[in-house]
């Protein structure tokens, strides 16, 4: 892994000092495993040439804002609606107009201001031990903060931005006051102290430590490659109500690149079929076109409806919903 990124920033370095038009650059969070395949068909079939420079998105995005009018970044891609919601508010990316990805991507999926879109989508959902539950237990997020299931729920820690995004959603859909009821509810649920990733808090469902857990579904789908995790459970959370709770993976063009139509070809390119199919379940996530395939690993788990609140909320209430999360000592 770690030769694997020698050789990319040795390949980046040389390919930005002498970088034409015919070639882009993304500024990404994302694995480059994740994009390679689909960049090498991106050049196959345009001859425009993509480079990967990846890091932390905060990192990114202060990279972007620093570089001002030199930077090379002509695409900033990450995860999460909320930070994508953040690089508009920082003012990073420019608009786009295009009939294509307005066609290949739901409009809640997308910037209302058409400044970034959504190339995968990531559900977050209910997770239970089968040892101990079954499906008929459950029903919602806001189930879970019933007394019933003191002692018996795992979560990742409120500091990660798609807890915040899941709480955003709760104070759009409910209100403030009442969306502090159920997480406060949650908070008084817990089994033990917050974990730091999805994958901590499936482990000690698996192990019993708890019975229940909300996570993004592809760190279950990791998981399961594994025998030994067989007990746990997806559970399709608000299936009578508002849905599952949506995230996205997305990416805009950045204000200052000077390539900014091929720029925007490339996330046209990225919304198609033939690259959602990939791009989406390389990472065992959903798609965003309604007619990609989807990952052959996750279809046991079928179809569900989705809370369709526009994800540019989930970035716009951040800020309440890390107040409502100090506010019940949700840590
Ligand atoms: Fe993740």
């Amino acid at each position: 892994m770690k030769k694997f990124y020698i050789i990319f920033s040795l390949f980046f370095l040389v390919s930005c000092a002498n970088q034409s038009n015919d070639e882009l650059t993304i500024y990404t969070s994302r694995q480059p495993q994740l994009l390679e395949p689909i960049l090498e068909n991106f050049y196959q079939d345009t001859g425009i040439k993509v480079n990967l420079l990846s890091g932390n998105a905060q990192e990114l995005m202060e990279r972007i804002v620093a570089e001002g009018k030199q930077s090379k970044a002509d695409i900033f891609m990450t995860v999460d609606a909320g930070v994508l919601w953040q690089a508009t508010d920082r003012n990073i990316f420019s608009k786009i107009n295009s009939f294509i990805l307005e066609d290949n991507i739901p409009s809640y999926l997308r910037d209302p201001d058409s400044q970034w879109f959504g190339l995968s989508k990531r559900a977050r959902t209910i997770v239970y031990s089968s040892d101990q539950f079954s499906e008929g237990d459950f029903s919602s997020y806001e189930d879970l903060a019933h007394p019933k299931w003191r002692g018996k729920l795992c979560l990742r820690t409120s500091k990660k931005v798609y807890n915040r995004s899941l709480m955003a959603s709760m104070i759009d859909a409910y209100g403030y006051d009442q969306a502090k009821e159920i997480v406060s509810g949650w908070v008084a649920n817990l089994a033990t102290e917050v974990f730091s990733n999805d994958t901590n808090a499936l482990k000690a469902v698996s192990s019993g430590q708890c019975g229940v857990t909300i996570v993004n579904t592809y760190y279950l789908a990791r998981l399961l490659d594994d025998p030994k995790y067989d007990n746990l459970q997806l559970f399709w959370a608000n299936q009578s109500g508002r849905g599952v709770h949506v995230n996205i993976s997305g990416a805009g063009v950045v204000k200052t690149s000077k390539n900014k139509e091929n720029a925007q070809k490339l996330l046209e390119y990225l919304s198609s079929d033939s690259a959602q199919d990939f791009y989406a379940s390389a990472n065992k996530e959903y798609p965003v076109l309604k007619e990609a395939d989807i990952a052959n690993s996750i279809k046991d788990w079928g179809s569900f409806i989705e809370d369709d609140i526009n994800v540019s909320k989930l970035g716009s209430l951040q800020k309440e919903a890390v107040f409502l999360a100090q506010e019940v000592g949700y840590k």
